[in-house]
């Protein structure tokens, strides 16, 4: 695991980033939230359920990677150490709504985002504990949070901390960080701070092919400088100058996009630079940050949906959590693909509510489940838990009047 930079450690608060001591408690507590036994019989009947006529395939790597189950585990092991104090998350730990809500229950704040209750990081005191996400923080709230003298404990996944290495890394020599990602996102936010950190380092930050062809079109002189600001307002570093800031480049991504879409941006805009200047490194450099989770996920999915005929395929996890986001997009390209939040969302074997990829409302749709035999495709984004899962597959059960302890056995 990377650890945080020495000058960004905090000099005198108490700062935890390897867990508290109280891993094997943590773990108890884990288990008695989110396993779920009915995943556990599916990975030892080689990922498959039937019931009756239904046919589920779960992917092979799916739900909590590494870095949320550190995450999560973190907090847990902070609750447990300071019962009695004050303990905040900067945002969402990671983005699924039952985690977060989980955290509430255990009587943990939240500083910002939809689930804060008014504490704002101005009113910390040295004696609160706050609860840094695997997403990271930006250098002005780690530094904020130091200044108030809280007890840190960071939870920033270590690929994470790769991809800052990186974008570091090039504005240390003068390369423009250009970032596969959502400017709005938190981890993308907190990467993008990275490249400020050193004087003259900007950023620009790509959401997808359209947005990089538009960097490639400026780059080669087909649009203008300001149509360029203009487009990128809200996704570049302050004092932006694309005359200057687009000669040296250098690509990283957020950890948990697209892997195909990143590494097609990242040769398009290969392709533009050697347009314009020459085979020249000097002026392009590149460094794929996709976090081996979120490849194995998105692997997986390809594997289950190219391997079987399904008919329809489920992927569960929070509406605005990025990877998730992407193992749907993946999926519905080969069969009809179902992002829902949770199992509730399969309100009966005629109506679903989902939410389709690029759009940020959910939707119903009817007719969904047809009669007679079929196969499904179930998938979870790196922030679901099990539970989420096992009880996905009971509801997919009950849509057939079946009760799924009954196929477990058989
Ligand atoms: S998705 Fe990747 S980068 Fe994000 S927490 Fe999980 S392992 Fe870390």
């Amino acid at each position: 695991m990377s650890t945080t930079p020495l000058a960004q450690q905090p000099p005198s608060t108490q700062y935890f980033q390897k867990g508290l001591g109280l891993k094997a408690v943590a773990q108890g507590l884990l288990e008695r939230d989110y396993h779920s036994h009915i995943v556990d019989y599916l990975r030892r009947h080689d990922f498959t359920l039937r019931i009756a006529d239904m046919e589920i395939h779960l992917a092979q790597e799916f739900g909590f990677c590494y870095g949320v189950d550190r995450a999560v585990e973190y907090a847990y092991q902070a609750r447990e150490k300071f019962p009695d104090r004050r303990i905040f998350l900067t945002g969402e730990i990671i983005h699924n709504p039952h985690v977060n809500r989980r955290m509430i229950e255990m009587g943990i704040g939240f500083l910002s985002g939809q689930y804060s209750n008014g504490v704002s990081a101005e009113n910390l005191a040295p004696e609160d504990v706050v609860i840094l996400p695997a997403f990271g923080v930006t250098i002005n709230e780690f530094k904020q949070l130091s200044a108030a003298g809280c007890i840190l404990v960071d939870t920033t996944c270590g690929s994470v901390l790769n991809v800052w290495k990186r974008v570091e890394q090039y504005a240390r020599d003068g390369f423009t960080s250009v970032i596969h990602g959502k400017y709005f996102h938190e981890e993308t936010k907190a990467t993008s701070s990275q490249a400020t950190k050193y004087p003259g380092g900007h950023y620009l930050v790509v959401r997808n092919m359209e947005e990089a062809e538009r960097v490639c079109d400026f780059i080669l002189g087909k649009l203008s400088r300001e149509e360029l600001l203009a487009h990128f307002v809200k996704a570049i570093s302050p004092g932006f100058d694309p005359d200057l800031h687009l000669q040296k480049i250098g690509v990283a991504n957020q950890t948990t996009m697209l892997s195909s879409e990143s590494l097609a941006i990242a040769e398009r805009l290969k392709q533009a630079i050697l347009s314009k200047y020459g085979a020249d490194d000097a002026h392009f450099r590149n460094f794929d940050t996709i976090c081996s989770a979120t490849q194995d996920r998105q692997d997986a999915v390809m594997k289950l949906v190219t391997s079987h005929q399904l008919d329809l395929m489920l992927i569960v996890g929070g509406y605005n959590s990025s990877n998730t986001n992407h193992l749907a997009a993946l999926a519905s390209q080969y069969t009809r693909a179902y992002h829902i939040e949770d199992p509730r969302c399969l309100m009966s074997a005629e109506l679903i509510r989902h939410k389709p990829f690029g759009q940020s409302e959910e939707v119903e749709t009817r007719d969904w489940l047809a009669a007679g035999p079929v196969k499904i495709g179930l998938t979870a984004g790196a922030s679901t838990p099990n539970n989420k899962i096992g009880e996905t597959v009971v509801r997919l059960a009950e849509l057939r009047g079946e009760k799924v302890e009954a196929w477990l056995s058989a």
